[in-house]
């Protein structure tokens, strides 16, 4: 045992005093108001045809009551325990690795059970919630866009979609903060959807292969406009200037 007598009698003075604190405490404040009724109260007769949150306010009132209750009595526990350990001969020592408790800690804390390094509250929780995983980044479990083996539809497709009706971003939060049209604001606004090369998507023939068909679609109209197709098929279309 580390401790001299005067300081057993010190310690075992704040635990009484302590005791005694919080017993006056909770008898002041009827265990933080927790023995009155809600419905004394509010002078509501029953809470049974109110919508929870007409009482929000109160609710909120009342489990924090609940928490700091419970909290006070947690430490009129651990007080009492402190003080039946005095008469055991076991005050004092650490309850995780059996060596004296310094002195100048339980001065601090006359009811502490653990040394500075088995101090329980020490352990903060880092872990985060496992739906996080689930969460970030953004399509995380759907996006397989970084994936050369996956080509198929996905989740940042399915959002690339979406996203193209608009969202609430400016041009200076796009993708590319150059983009000149609100088509190519959002992300991969280029790619082609349900096609591979541009001409695809505007030419056309039956189901026998025949009656080529061109969709002027404005994939059309920059495949031309680039110079690549051959202006001279679409001799009977109005749009083309006459060469004569
Ligand atoms: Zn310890």
């Amino acid at each position: 045992m580390n401790l001299t007598e005067k300081q057993r009698t010190r310690l075992r003075k704040q635990l009484i005093a302590r005791k005694t604190e919080i017993e006056e405490q909770l008898l002041q404040n009827e265990h933080y108001g927790l023995q009155e009724s809600m419905r004394d109260s509010l002078g509501e007769l029953s809470f049974y045809d109110n919508h929870p949150a007409d009482h929000g306010s109160e609710w909120f009132e009342r489990g924090k009551d609940i928490a700091l209750n419970e909290n006070t009595e947690h430490n009129l526990e651990e007080v009492e325990i402190a003080l039946a350990s005095m008469e055991t001969g076991v005050y004092g020592i650490c309850l995780e690795c059996n060596q004296p408790i310094p002195y100048a800690r339980l001065e601090a804390i006359p009811w502490t059970a653990y040394c500075i390094k088995h101090s329980p509250s020490q352990d903060i929780p880092l872990g985060r919630p496992i739906e996080e995983e689930f969460l970030t980044p953004p399509f995380g479990r759907t996006s397989l866009d970084e994936r050369d083996d996956q080509t198929q539809f996905d989740g940042e497709d399915a959002w690339q979609i979406v996203e193209s009706w608009g969202n609430s971003d400016s041009p200076a939060m796009a993708e590319d903060p150059e983009a000149l049209d609100y088509n190519n604001l959002y992300i991969e606004s280029d790619e082609n959807v349900g096609y591979v090369e541009a001409l695809e998507s505007f030419i056309g023939t039956d189901i026998y292969g025949q009656s080529t068909t061109i969709f002027r679609n404005n994939e059309y109209h920059k495949y031309m406009a680039s110079n690549e197709g051959d202006h001279g098929l679409e001799i009977d279309h109005p749009s083309m200037p006459k060469d004569d």
